[in-house]
Formats: C-alpha cells, structure tokens, sequence
C-alpha cells in the first residue's frame, strides 16, 4: 500500500554547528559520501546533502546542512536553523576555544531553532589523540549538564561518525512518535 509506505518515510533536517575548521564539511562528507578532504575549501554559504538510513525499520531521510564560519565565532541567519529538528553542536578536541565557544553555539540554537530541536555535543578529530586539549569527561560532563548527547568522532578516520548520526536520529525519532 503506497500510503502506509509514504506514511513510513521521515525527512529530517540536521544542522552542523561550530567554529571555522573544526571538521564540519568532513563530518558531512565521511556521513554522506564516506570521503575525507585534506585540502578542503571553506565552505562558501550554505550547503546540504542527504543520505537515507533505515531505523527500527523505518526509512529516515537525512538531509545534513553545513555552512562555512569565516571567524572563529560567527553567526549565522535564521534560515539555516528553520525546520531543523536535530543539531550537532561540534568542536575540535585539539582546540580550546572551538569548545568554549559551544557555549556561544547553544544560545544561537536558542534563538533561532525550534524548540524542540535536539542537539547532541561533538568531539571532532578524536585521531589526534597526542594534541588532545580538551579532556573527555569534562566534555561529557558539560553535555550532562545541558541535557544532550555526547560523542567524540573522527572524520578523518571514521570513527563513530555514523553512530553519533544514528544516535541522533533515534533521539530526535522517539521524540516526533
Ligand atoms: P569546517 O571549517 O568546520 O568545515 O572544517 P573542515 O571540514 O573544512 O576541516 C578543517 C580542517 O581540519 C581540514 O584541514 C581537515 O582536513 C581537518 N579535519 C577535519 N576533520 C578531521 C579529523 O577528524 N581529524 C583530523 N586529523 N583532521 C580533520
Ligand atoms: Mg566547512
């Protein structure tokens, strides 16, 4: 029945978040088209791809929305958060300041997103183990603190990249059923 079918089908918008360089286009390219850029541009506007996953036997589609961020801290419009229904909130584990600048990330989330937008904190660039500057527990503790999710990533290598994409999508799933 093509109905039922159609009724099976989820779109959802999920915006990446976070300071310049942190790894956001990389995230989308190793979730979307399992690639990893060295060389990759700054982002010039706005840009999404999609990819569909089946969960609990349901076909979600992905639609991932990246942008750049010129400064170390810039904001970014309205339009780019409507409709959104999930966010990663991301940083590098190497830098500081991408960390405390979550912060910043959040009250814009506020601002402009629904809602009931769910946001999960991301780690990005796990690999660089040695460079490491901003501790685990302290980053899953400030997660604790603001009701969200936690996962440390690495684009570069993969790791945990489509589980914290899937772990998002149950969340924001179980919240629209
Ligand atoms: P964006 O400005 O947030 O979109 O960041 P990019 O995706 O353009 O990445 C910025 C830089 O960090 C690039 O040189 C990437 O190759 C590098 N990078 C991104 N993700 C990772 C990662 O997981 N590990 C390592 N080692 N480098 C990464
Ligand atoms: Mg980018």
């Amino acid at each position: 029945d093509v109905t039922a079918q159609q009724d099976e089908k989820h779109l959802f918008k999920i915006v990446l978040i976070g300071d310049s360089s942190v790894g956001k286009s990389n995230i989308l390219s190793r979730f979307t088209k399992r690639q990893f850029n060295f060389d990759s541009q700054p982002t010039i506007g706005v840009e999404f791809a999609t990819r569909s996953l089946t969960e609990n036997g349901k076909i979600i589609q992905a639609q991932i929305w990246d942008t750049c961020g010129q400064e170390r801290y810039k904001s970014i419009t309205s339009a780019y958060y409507r409709g959104a229904v999930g966010a990663m909130l991301i940083y590098d584990i190497t830098k500081q300041k991408t960390f405390e600048n979550i912060e910043k990330w959040i009250q814009e989330l506020k601002e402009y997103a629904e809602t009931n937008v769910v946001a999960m904190l991301i780690g990005n660039k796990a690999d660089l183990k040695a460079q490491r500057k901003v501790p685990s527990d302290k980053a899953a503790q400030f997660a604790e603190n603001h009701t969200m999710a936690f996962m440390e990533v690495s684009a570069f290598d993969g790791t945990n990249v489509d589980l914290a994409f899937s772990r998002l999508i149950n969340e924001i799933y179980q919240l629209i059923n």
